[in-house]
């Protein structure tokens, strides 16, 4: 499996990546799968320099805060609207139970249908694992100030080359620490968890989110091969998360970066697909955006430079 960080910036988009969404693909020998791991505020326009529209093939959104849900609202437009049809199944979108009738409220639609043509709700059922392609998806009710929120389980059963590979990767959600995210997270090769908390700032506030502390504590216990610190908000330094969870958890850790593509297996950064999706950005709005101040980085062991990064990528993030 290959995660892509669409978006990770904690509780509302930032400069640099929109709010959360996680691009998981996974090859089931025949073709790749992809699904989208929440869609927060920011990510439907970052997601199109990845992927067609149409070839998502679920979406799973983790709780009903909007930084992990409301681009579901632009993808219903761009699903209904299609002046020449969407061509494709309603898209499979898994969430709580409320999804569909706050979806609708957020758009001003009626409830009924609300976006029950261009979406194929489906309710989790909490510890209850669902099948999409060569994914099995089992959902853990965590604990934060909603209704429903779920830390994900994702068992990769992929065949590469002609061959079987298995590997798991655990997506915490917003949650603070809880013996169903440990749970989660048992034995998995990468654990993508939220740090939006800083110890010494925000530690006194239960039942919401983890610091870089209580991520890199559960982390330890639950047994991770890899820990990606994720949901980091604008105001809080990556560098100080990184060194709170360091303290705890002696593993392979690193903090999740917008644009990258994380091996879930190997944890290896195998592609910065942000750079080179530049390639496809037409170099009017690629210069508008360099004199905007957005830093365009080369492609490592690539001849693209921070002046010219409109060079070819070697990544695709589709297998
Ligand atoms: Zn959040
Ligand atoms: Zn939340």
């Amino acid at each position: 499996m290959k995660l892509t960080i669409i978006g990770c910036t904690g509780s509302f988009p930032g400069p640099g990546s929109p709010a959360s969404c996680y691009l998981l693909t996974a090859h089931d020998g025949t073709r790749p799968w992809r699904v989208l791991l929440d869609f927060g505020s920011g990510s439907l326009g970052v997601l199109q320099r990845y992927m067609d529209l149409k070839d998502i093939d679920a979406v799973l959104i983790s709780h009903l805060h909007p930084d992990h849900c409301m681009d579901l609202c632009g993808l219903h437009v761009a699903v209904h609207w299609d002046p020449e049809g969407w061509g494709r199944d309603r898209v499979r979108v898994y969430g709580p139970a409320d999804t569909a009738d706050r979806m609708a409220d957020a758009y001003g639609l009626p409830r009924d249908p609300g976006m029950r043509e261009d979406f194929d709700f489906r309710s989790w059922k909490a510890n209850e694992p669902v099948t999409i392609g060569p994914l099995t998806v089992t959902p853990y009710p965590v604990v934060h100030p909603v209704d429903e929120a779920y830390a994900f389980r994702i068992e990769g059963n992929e065949i590469l080359d002609g061959r079987p590979v298995h590997s798991i990767l655990t997506y915490s959600g917003d949650t603070d620490e809880c013996p169903e995210l440990i749970e989660s997270a048992r034995d998995a090769d990468l654990f993508l968890c939220e740090a939006a908390f800083q110890e010494g700032r925000d530690d006194h506030i239960k039942g919401v989110h983890l610091t870089g502390k209580r991520a890199g504590e559960v982390a330890k216990v639950a047994g991770v091969e890899r820990l990606l610190l994720t949901h980091i908000p604008v105001w809080t330094d990556h560098s100080t998360l990184l060194e709170e969870a360091r303290a705890e958890y002696d593993g392979n850790l690193a903090v999740a970066v917008a644009g990258v593509t994380y091996g879930v297996r190997s944890g290896e950064r195998i592609g910065d697909p942000r750079t080179a999706s530049m390639a496809r950005i037409p170099e009017s709005l690629a210069r508008a955006l360099q004199e905007a101040g957005v830093r365009l980085r080369p492609i490592p062991g690539h001849r693209g430079t921070a002046e010219n990064p409109v060079q070819p990528g070697p990544h695709d993030p589709s297998p």
